[in-house]
């Protein structure tokens, strides 16, 4: 009937976490942290509610988180979006992701993304009207291949998403990776979209390279970010888009009409929490690091095909040797069988009824929780 038309279908997100409650499992299933950001940075937004900062911001965002954005750009990456027409914040990563798509995406046009990709860009590349052209990262090292790459570009491409880290995988795109990627988008006159929500989840003395810094690609890239991975807020729903004022432009002129603008005591929030020194993302880092390796380190014994990834707070693991060739299955059965939630990889996928092994575990959680489900898992499998 009406408004049935390519209608999105509930996202495994949702439909996880509602297992989880309903059988009081350890959610390792949808990513967000237990435990909220910093005190100081929460005492930022409730003072600005208290202050009486509870009216629309500006379109764009407040003026100081804005500031404060171009400011983070410039001093981890050199990179110097115009705090007044380079920046706009919005409702979440997924705002900035959704407007850039209607932006940019014109009916019929092709996008490209590594797959797996997170669940949204397929649906917003669709509600553009657009038609998303996935490029494998082939288990097991879910590297992004040149030759794979050059293959999927058409007439009719128009954007490449890429994101990096890269949720579920981990991978986080080596310069050269990156440099294939800016070749492409030269070479074929591209907009290049790039999600590093997880920017500074990179592990191993690895290093984040923002495509946008890339010879050639400033002009062309929008870079989306979110206050939610960072500071442990996602409930917030701060994030944001930087780049060159004509692309950051037509990006706002859909966000515009989407959320108008969003959450302002939060906007104070996340810029007071942007202001943070080093030593918050090092012991951040750091949190997570040592958690990665409990989580991945439990998996393996426990019998897992275990892909310990170099980014993100996400373990993607084989479930071959329970018995399992569909992830899916194994995860609509967990929480009863275990007590445990956690996400099928193969909703990642464009051809997400296709049954696949893989299945992520978060480890955005406390130790204690995270080791009472890797016992839960030790007992029930
Ligand atoms: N992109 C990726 C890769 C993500 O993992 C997420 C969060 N799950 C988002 C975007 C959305 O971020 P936000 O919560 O800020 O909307
Ligand atoms: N980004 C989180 C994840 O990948 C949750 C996203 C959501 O709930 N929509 O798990």
């Amino acid at each position: 009937g009406p408004g049935q038309a390519r209608r999105p279908q509930t996202t495994i997100f949702t439909l996880m976490s509602a297992l989880a409650q309903e059988h009081g499992a350890v959610n390792l299933g949808q990513g967000f942290p237990d435990e909220s950001g910093p005190a100081h940075i929460v005492e930022a937004a409730a003072a600005a509610m208290r202050e009486g900062r509870n009216q629309y911001p500006p379109m764009p965002g407040i003026p100081e988180l804005r500031q404060a954005i171009s400011e983070h750009q410039r001093h981890w990456y050199g990179l110097e979006p115009d705090p007044g027409d380079g920046v706009v914040v919005t409702a979440g990563a997924s705002e900035a992701i959704a407007a850039s798509m209607l932006a940019l995406v014109e009916p019929g046009d092709e996008v490209i993304a590594f797959e797996p990709c997170y669940d949204s860009y397929k649906a917003c590349i669709e509600m553009a009207g657009g038609v998303l052209v996935p490029v494998r990262l082939e288990a097991p090292g879910y590297r992004p291949d040149r030759e794979r790459l050059r293959a999927a570009v058409t007439a009719r491409t128009r954007v490449i998403l890429v994101n990096s880290p890269h949720n579920p995988t981990g991978t986080v795109f080596t310069r050269a990776e990156l440099e294939a990627v800016a070749a492409l988008a030269v070479g074929n006159d591209l907009v290049a979209v790039t999600d590093e929500v997880y920017e500074h989840l990179v592990f191993d003395g690895r290093e984040h390279v923002p495509l946008a810094t890339l010879p050639g690609m400033w002009d062309r890239t929008v870079t989306i970010g979110s206050g939610g991975k960072t500071f442990s807020l996602t409930g917030w729903k701060i994030g944001w888009a930087s780049g060159p004022a004509h692309l950051v432009d037509r990006v706002k002129a859909v966000k515009q009409y989407l959320s108008f603008a969003s959450g302002t005591p939060f906007q104070y929030g996340i810029a007071t929490a942007l202001a943070s020194g080093d030593e918050y993302y090092r012991d951040l880092l750091e949190g997570y690091q040592r958690r990665r390796d409990l989580l991945a380190d439990g998996l393996a014994d426990l019998g897992f095909t275990v892909h310990r990834p170099e980014g993100t707070y996400f373990v993607t693991t084989g479930v071959e040797a329970f018995g399992y060739e569909d992830g899916m299955a194994f995860c609509l059965a967990l929480p009863e069988k275990c007590g445990v939630v956690a996400v099928p990889n193969q909703v990642f996928y464009a051809d997400g009824q296709v049954a696949r092994p893989e299945v992520r575990f978060t480890f955005c959680k406390p130790e204690a929780v995270i080791e009472d489900g890797l016992e839960r898992l030790r007992r029930g499998l």
